[in-house]
């Protein structure tokens, strides 16, 4: 049936970070190769999350392409941590430099996958097309597919509804305004400050608080920049295999082996410094509770002395989970934006949402008019982009059956049954805990050295024994076990944001320098734990 359109090499989905290198890196190896992404442009987080503050928590000369040496030496962050029209500048940049567009069909959604026997993936698009590819590579981002939560009577709510993940090109005017928000994770904690000063009221409406560090952002200085470039070549290096994929380390003792003053200079240091690298900033933070508590009680101290009513701090202060256990969130101005006249915080666990009704929010307690509501509630993370595709085998195996009891996977990247389909940043890679752009070029060059390695020795399919993925999924397993990372029985981290979501620690937390070493080590090995199939 569709054995006449043209069989690509490779299909790749998704023009984020990991497509366009994906598409890269396949024109390098002289593959043809189709992108195909929902969106109308390139960008995929950065062209979607368009709320009001987002930004990156990585250093912006951290979170950028590492692949080309003019492309990093040229290109000019203005920020430390980049806002979100830079990066998507930055990522139409790449586009444009390395003519990427050009291989991609834009606003087209992939429906379904199936492998035909045969030796190819059969792709289907909202378009109604089937496309033909020997491998598929899917780039879908592991926090691209939006949670729009089933909210009581939220379809008959009157006003205006925005979702953080799925901003408006043309900005909301939110002045005079009554203005609802849902959700306070990093989305939520990045966009009210800036609602805030804008609407004339905001209600926030909090299931689960989260620790927020505060965002010390500046322009970069032409100094600073002649320095990074100068030391790129070694900072680069030094990430290569580090545990997040930044430069940065923890300090060099552990929190129960310092004394009092070493370690409050020790958090002062990295609160100041700002953003996620508080979470490590002693080496036993993450593994003992212990040593947890001490980086925990020093944020929360810090939430007392910024929010000026005790009873919101007390609700400002997370109940149910160590620090750093959930993604910890950055902020510029949030505590603060709680001591305005003009913002009420309400506490869901104390008086859960009854229901939205056509004028505002109703829940236990009261009722709160809306003029306009917010979501910023969060994705389907890790497996939903991937799930909704739902890859079929040869043998009629389906994604969501085989991951019912939660994901397999051989590295986070390949899945038994499922021959030639790569699933970048997927469940039992590190993703989310490293910077994910040197991730996603860790992930993509080892996919495609496989299909030129495989191509090279005449295969047509290459998966993974179930053994091989059996035994990697056990160790992602072993690696969180090892932290405290399962304590936070609320994160998505677990799916447990999705109602009848396996919960399963789907990221693997044994570092992203340890991840790299085990992707060198398995294709020095000759791809052990892969099955080449030769006709
Ligand atoms: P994405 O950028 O998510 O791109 C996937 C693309 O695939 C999307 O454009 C989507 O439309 C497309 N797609 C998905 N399914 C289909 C389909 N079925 N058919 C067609 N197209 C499809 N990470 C960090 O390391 N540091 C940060 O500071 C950071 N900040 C973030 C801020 C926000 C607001 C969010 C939401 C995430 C952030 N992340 C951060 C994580 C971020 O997702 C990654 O850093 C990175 O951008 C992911 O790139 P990607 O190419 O893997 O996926
Ligand atoms: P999130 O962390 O999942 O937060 C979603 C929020 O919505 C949570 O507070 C959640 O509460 C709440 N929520 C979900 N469903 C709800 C419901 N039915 N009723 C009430 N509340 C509900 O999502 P996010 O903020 O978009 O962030 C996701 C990830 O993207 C981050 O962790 C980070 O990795 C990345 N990100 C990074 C940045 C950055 O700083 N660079 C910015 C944005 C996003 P519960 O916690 O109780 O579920």
């Amino acid at each position: 049936m569709s054995g006449s359109t043209p069989l690509h090499d490779a299909i790749v989905v998704g023009a984020g970070f990991a497509g366009l290198y994906a598409v890269r890196r396949a024109v390098d190896a002289g593959l043809t190769v189709l992108g195909i992404e929902a969106a109308p442009d390139v960008g995929g987080t950065w062209y979607w999350n368009r709320y009001p503050g987002a930004r990156c928590d990585v250093e912006s000369v951290d979170y950028s392409y590492s692949f080309d040496d003019d492309l990093q030496q040229s290109w000019t962050w203005t920020e430390r941590f980049a806002s979100q029209p830079e990066i998507l500048a930055y990522l139409e940049h790449v586009a444009d430099r390395f003519d990427i567009r050009r291989h991609y069909a834009f606003g087209t959604d992939v429906t379904g996958a199936s492998f035909d026997p045969r030796g190819w993936w059969k792709v289907q698009t909202s378009a109604g097309a089937i496309h033909r590819a020997t491998f598929l590579v899917c780039a879908t981002g592991c926090l691209s597919e939006v949670n729009r939560p089933d909210i009581d009577g939220r379809d008959e709510f009157g006003g205006d509804v925005y979702y953080t993940a799925a901003w408006p090109h043309q900005d909301p005017d939110l002045r005079g305004k009554r203005v609802g928000l849902v959700g306070t994770g990093s989305s939520g904690i990045q966009a009210i400050p800036l609602i805030a000063a804008q609407a004339k009221s905001l209600v926030v409406f909090q299931r689960s608080p989260n620790y927020s560090v505060p965002m010390p952002n500046r322009p970069w200085t032409s100094d600073d920049l002649r320095r990074i470039r100068e030391e790129y070549p070694r900072r680069r290096g030094v990430s290569a295999y580090a545990s997040a994929g930044t430069p940065h380390g923890t300090y060099h003792k552990r929190a129960i082996e310092a004394d009092l003053n070493e370690r409050r200079a020790a958090l002062w240091e990295r609160w100041s410094e700002g953003g996620v690298l508080f979470a490590k900033t002693f080496p036993d933070q993450n593994i003992d509770l212990a040593a947890n508590d001490i980086a925990r009680e020093f944020a929360e101290e810090r939430i007392r002395e910024t929010v000026t009513d005790p009873a919101v701090a007390r609700d400002l202060i997370p109940v149910d989970h160590p620090i750093g256990t959930k993604r910890i969130c950055t902020d510029i101005g949030y505590y603060e934006t709680f001591n305005r006249d003009n913002v009420r915080l309400v506490n869901l666990r104390r008086e859960p949402i009854d229901a939205v009704t056509a004028t505002g929010v109703r829940t236990a307690a009261a009722f709160y008019p809306c003029d306009a509501l917010i979501f910023a509630t969060g994705f389907d993370a890790m497996t939903g982009a991937l799930t909704r595709i739902d890859p079929i085998g040869p043998g009629g195996d389906r994604l969501t059956g085989m991951w019912s009891d939660g994901p397999v996977t051989f590295l986070g990247l390949m899945v038994p049954r499922l021959p030639n389909l790569f699933t970048i940043s997927g469940p039992g890679s590190p993703s989310v805990l490293s910077n994910m752009v040197l991730h996603a070029e860790v992930q993509v060059d080892w996919a495609f050295n496989l299909i030129v390695t495989a191509r090279g020795r005449g295969a047509i399919e290459v998966e993974p024994r179930r053994d091989a993925a059996r035994a990697w999924t056990d160790h992602v397993a072993e690696a969180a076990a090892a932290t405290l990372f399962p304590k936070a029985q609320s994160s998505w981290y677990l799916g447990a944001n999705i109602e009848g979501t396996k919960r399963v620690f789907m990221p693997y937390a044994g570092g992203f320098g340890t991840y790299r070493t085990h992707c060198d080590r398995v294709a020095e090995q000759g791809y052990a734990g892969l099955v080449f199939t030769t006709r």
